[in-house]
């Protein structure tokens, strides 16, 4: 019992042509797109890591060159107000306030400027609030200047006071004899309001996430887009160690919170700052996924066609085998139908559809040649005894009234012992041949065996008229023999005379049998 289950669960684990032929396009896409992303990927990341890198570079080095002229025209402005000071001395306190407010309000260059005198003396001071004036300097980096007599320029530095972060810039102030009068110095508070903080205190953060810093020549940090870093050290980055040496360039780098970064660098001449604009490489990453996901999705449309191509031709491949299959598997069960045998595109299937096709026609004309030999008698070529046994049961299922005529040559062992068995199988045929011509096309004649006969005809009524005529053709007729030959018929009726096949004949053999012993030559009807 459990054999045709076993057999249907080999079968479904079977691989059909179709999940064969899918699963082997699917794999090699598969492979062959892991490949080309891989390459793609690591290309990709090489020139992107490259661009980043340049452009971070030149925008690093634009930025430098911003400050550098920047901090040449505070210097400009210095220069050309210090000479205009140089009468200084001449002028009244409110000559010189109006000068420097003029001078600090025309440019926005510094949050306040001051005139100092060469003893130390803060002489003026724009604006006016600040309230210095009168007062003697003492910042470690004006004094510095004082005593220079040259232009000068401080590193960024932590106010004592305030803890804001400020560079001051200064310009000596000669008088037309060159003598040496004081300075003029400019404050910049880093963080405050002025051309500076304008320029590079705010949008140094890119909707892609590269940002840029400053740094002073120090190491320390100027700019950055978290002000809570402001003021700290920073020199033990790689990057910035370049710059504390005046140097430019690009380079991937760690942060001082240990993020990778793509660095571009440059300095600025004119005070010995750097600039550094950077980009994570988590966006290269991020970029380079959403390139895959494009090549991803472009590539769906493509591989969900090719696989529907497969699919199909995988099934139009495996579509005769299946026919054919079930063509061969009818075999024997049923009668085939010979399909017109179409040519196939797959030379494979062609070949073996013609073979197939060729084959079974070949059985099927055997096989019905076969059938045609079990259902005929050789000799005389009427149906056989089997043959008339599957009729009577049909017509006996289908319940129709029918006849049957049994028929026995009379004296046929006479011919035989007298003309010899060659001769009297000759006869045989001659009886056969005569009882066929008097039969109308739809009664049936069977050789039942020997020299026996048996006719069946649906028209009971007719049945003693016929087998009557049968009796005469063959009486009249001229056999290969010189004498007569003569039959006897029994004849027996259904359901009239017997409901059962064997009864039927034995009814009818009866009847033939009182044939026989009332004198041969005649047809005798079943009495019942
Ligand atoms: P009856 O009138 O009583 O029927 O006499 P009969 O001689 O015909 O009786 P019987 O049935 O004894 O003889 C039949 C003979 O038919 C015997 C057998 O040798 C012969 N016979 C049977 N089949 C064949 C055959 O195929 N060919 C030939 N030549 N003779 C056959
Ligand atoms: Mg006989
Ligand atoms: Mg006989």
């Amino acid at each position: 019992m459990s054999t045709p289950r076993r057999a249907e669960h080999r079968q479904s684990k079977k691989l059909s042509l179709i999940s064969l032929l899918t699963g082997l396009v699917t794999l090699v896409v598969l492979l062959t797109s892991s490949i080309l992303l891989v390459g793609s990927y690591e290309s990709q990341k090489k020139s992107l890591t490259e661009t980043t890198l340049h452009l971070n570079y030149s925008n690093a080095d634009r930025i430098s060159k911003t400050m550098d002229s920047l901090f040449r025209s505070m210097r400009g402005s210095l220069e050309y107000s210090a000479d205009k000071l140089s009468d200084v001395d001449a002028m009244t306190s409110n000559q010189v306030d109006d000068y420097l407010d003029l001078m600090r309000n025309s440019s926005n260059f510094f949050n306040s400027i001051t005139v100092v005198e060469a003893n130390g003396l803060i002489r003026n001071v724009a604006p006016a609030r600040v309230g210095m004036a009168g007062r003697r300097i003492t910042s470690k980096a004006s004094l510095e200047a004082l005593a220079l007599q040259k232009p000068y320029i401080s590193s960024p530095y932590m106010t004592s006071n305030t803890k804001r972060l400020i560079v001051f810039m200064s310009q000596p102030i000669f008088s037309s004899s060159d003598k040496y009068l004081g300075i003029l110095s400019g404050t910049l508070y880093l963080q405050e309001n002025n051309i500076l903080s304008d320029i590079f205190g705010n949008s140094n953060v890119d909707d892609s996430g590269s940002y840029y810093y400053i740094v002073d020549s120090n190491g320390r940090l100027l700019y950055h887009p978290d002000k809570q870093l402001l003021g700290e050290d920073v020199s033990s980055n790689k990057v910035v160690q370049k710059l504390m040496k005046g140097e430019s360039g690009e380079q991937q780098v760690r942060n001082t919170s240990g993020v990778e970064m793509l660095a571009g660098y440059s300095s600025v001449p004119t005070n010995g700052w750097g600039i550094v604009v950077v980009s994570p490489i988590s966006l290269i990453h991020h970029q380079l996924m959403g390139h895959i996901r494009t090549i991803l999705w472009y590539s769906l449309f493509p591989f969900i066609i090719l696989l529907i191509g497969v699919m199909l031709v995988a099934y139009r491949l495996a579509r005769p085998f299946v026919h054919l299959a079930n063509l061969v598997s009818k075999m024997g069960k049923e009668k085939i139908v010979m399909p017109e045998a179409k040519p196939h595109w797959s030379q494979e299937a062609d070949l073996l559809t013609k073979a197939v096709l060729l084959a079974v026609l070949n059985i099927q004309k055997q096989t019905d040649q076969l059938t045609q030999v079990a259902v005929t008698d050789v000799l005389t070529g009427l149906m056989n005894r089997r043959s008339l046994e599957n009729t009577m049961s049909q017509w006996m299922a289908s319940g129709l009234p029918f006849s049957l005529i049994m028929l026995d040559v009379d004296k046929f062992k006479f011919v035989n012992d007298t003309y010899g068995h060659l001769i009297g199988d000759e006869v045989l045929k001659h009886v056969a041949e005569v009882i066929v011509t008097s039969l109308r096309p739809d009664d049936v004649c069977y050789r039942y065996g020997g020299e026996e006969f048996v006719i069946l005809l649906n028209r009971p009524e007719e049945a003693f008229n016929v087998a009557e005529r049968v009796r005469r053709a063959l009486e009249q007729s001229r056999a290969p023999i010189p004498t007569r030959v003569t039959v006897s018929l029994g004849i027996a009726h259904y359901p009239l005379h017997a409901s059962e096949r064997e009864e039927l004949i034995e009814k009818a053999d009866q009847a033939l049998y009182l044939a026989k012993s009332r004198g041969r030559n005649r047809t005798i009807v079943s009495e019942g």
